[in-house]
């Protein structure tokens, strides 16, 4: 897969992210260009937009890249996509899959998106005593996810669909 290395304001390097991803900072007007594919561009119907191999943020930002993202409510959402993560509809609430009262904690591999509908159904549960299934499991971001969180990009769907992007 095609990556983008992504440089902070003072050019420091940050990350790298998916070609897609860079094309959605680049979109937003969070990033600009530094250096682009010298023969590739992604056309579509009104748009052309050269390949990024590099990008800079318009805006110094701290991240801590080389530690952990740190936990929170609003992470989780965006890591699972807003997804429920035991009936795949939209999601508003964070699940803790080990309750916090029997000692789960807020951790990433701890807590789920999940509907207010299943958090409630599964209570004060284990997954397993309530005859709940996860569908995928849960997982500490990466780099190039703290990057997108800090910088406030919400989900992968923000490209327009339209806009094809070389594989
Ligand atoms: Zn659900």
């Amino acid at each position: 897969m095609r990556e983008t290395l992504v440089l902070n304001a003072s050019f420091e390097p940050l990350s790298t992210v998916s070609l897609r991803r860079a094309v959605v900072l680049v979109m937003q007007e969070k990033a600009v260009v530094e250096q682009a594919h010298p023969g590739l561009r992604i056309r579509a119907a009104a748009v052309e937009v050269p390949v990024p191999l590099v990008i800079r943020l318009r805006r110094y930002v701290r991240v801590p890249f080389r530690q952990r993202a740190s936990w929170s409510r609003r992470g989780v959402l965006v890591r699972d996509r807003h997804r429920c993560a035991y009936c795949g509809r939209r999601a508003s609430t964070v699940d803790h899959i080990v309750p916090r009262s029997r000692g789960g904690g807020d951790t990433w591999l701890n807590t789920v998106a999940a509907c207010a509908e299943d958090n409630g159904r599964k209570a004060d549960r284990t997954p397993e005593q309530a005859g709940m299934r996860l569908l995928a499991q849960p997982f500490e971001p990466t780099p190039a996810d703290t990057l997108l969180l800090a910088l406030g990009i919400r989900d992968n769907d923000a490209l327009p669909g339209w806009l094809a992007l070389p594989a």
